[in-house]
């Protein structure tokens, strides 16, 4: 019996998206919310293809199949017309993808992968050069005005007699940012560099003179010499900027020989601040940069859990001399992923240095830093 086609077109494009995707063959989609994703039943890969399960629309990121029913996803996937689609998906037909076309597809997105692989390498390494020029050309902290800068922070000289060396200065740094496709100076002044030293030598516990990356903090050259404002149009842009490849790293602000616990905020001015509090004596005070670099990755299926994914090489890891890990939260962040964040990072440390043990302490919500480290709190 031949039904009228717009029947038949309605009545394919009515059935449930899973159901085509059962009869096409396409394997391991995985439900995620209101859609399926999984690797492209033409060009293959991990998690560029989705369907939605409403809407039925569907799309790889990588070779380009899309459509909006479930008529073009036979017509794409099993690469057919229209007609031949309709009259497979009523069942009269044999159809499988074709293999060669496949081939083709998975050949082609491969080339792609290896393309964005190369560009993304030749990125980080131009980064890290730059951070290293930088880092060069850059002065001694003493009698700049990172002094008068970490003042307004409440981190006076009578505090902070000596600055760390991770910490030099540029008296007229660029800060450049890209705007569409063009590097744009938005601002040049006064800047306080930060070294952040690479992964494997803060895991290793080694000093180096090298860096992977700075931090940089443009300061007003006004008095009280503040952060700078930073603004172009009508945007106003965060007078902190890293450049280089961060992952794995950390600002050393201080390491007294012989210490055994190491004291982690996530900014230059927190980790100060507990640092000069002298809570913990005889401890080293890093940054850890950010949250995302303290906490690394979590579990594959749970990446913002507290539970660690113990393969990421790019997360922070404490050195083993370590036995005590101390993470300062900050009090201006979202409390509960925060904490699950830096639980992570600590469950991490916990597993791949036996021993050690991790603690969370609050910054802010009005608590003084001092008695939070000392135990006073209750955390
Ligand atoms: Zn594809």
């Amino acid at each position: 019996m031949n039904r009228p086609e717009d029947f038949r077109r309605l009545e394919a494009k009515a059935r449930p998206v899973t159901e085509i995707v059962a009869l096409l063959k396409i394997p391991a989609l995985r439900v995620n919310g209101t859609e399926l994703t999984g690797p492209c039943p033409l060009c293959g890969g991990k998690d560029r293809f989705n369907i939605n399960l409403r809407t039925h629309a569907f799309l790889c990121r990588k070779c380009g199949i899309a459509g909006g029913d479930n008529i073009a996803l036979v017509e794409q996937v099993a690469q057919m017309g229209f007609r031949e689609a309709l009259t497979w998906l009523q069942g009269d037909a044999p159809a499988e993808i074709d293999p060669a076309e496949a081939a083709r597809r998975r050949a082609r997105a491969e080339a792609v992968e290896r393309r964005q692989a190369e560009a993304t390498d030749r990125y980080r390494r131009q980064a890290i050069g730059d951070a290293r020029a930088i880092w060069q050309r850059s002065v001694p902290a003493p009698g700049t005005l990172i002094a008068a800068y970490l003042a307004t922070r409440g981190i006076t000289a009578d505090l902070l007699p000596v600055l760390p060396p991770a910490l030099r200065f540029l008296p007229d740094h660029p800060y450049v940012k890209k705007i569409g496709r063009e590097l744009v100076t938005l601002h040049r002044g006064p800047c306080m560099i930060a070294a952040i030293a690479p992964a494997a030598a803060v895991r290793e516990g080694r000093p180096t003179a090298t860096v992977d990356a700075v931090h940089q903090t443009w300061i007003d050259p006004a008095p009280p010499h503040g952060k700078a404002a930073i603004r172009h149009g009508e945007g106003s842009y965060p007078a902190k900027m890293v450049r280089g490849s961060k992952k794995g790293g950390a600002i050393r602000l201080a390491t007294p020989s012989g210490a055994d616990t190491l004291v982690m905020g996530e900014g230059i001015e927190t980790t100060l601040s507990a640092l000069v509090a002298q809570a913990v004596p005889g401890a080293a005070y890093w940054a850890g940069v950010d949250l995302g670099n303290m906490g690394g990755a979590g579990r594959p299926g749970e990446r913002m859990s507290a539970n660690p994914d113990l393969a990421d090489e790019a997360a922070f890891l404490p050195p083993p001399w370590v036995r005590r890990l101390i993470y300062v939260m900050d009090g201006d962040s979202n409390p509960k992923t925060t904490r699950a964040t830096l639980e992570r990072g600590l469950r991490r440390a916990m597993a791949l240095r036996p021993g050690l043990t991790g603690q969370i302490v609050h910054a802010g919500a009005g608590l003084d830093l001092n008695d939070v480290l000392t135990g006073k709190d209750g955390e």
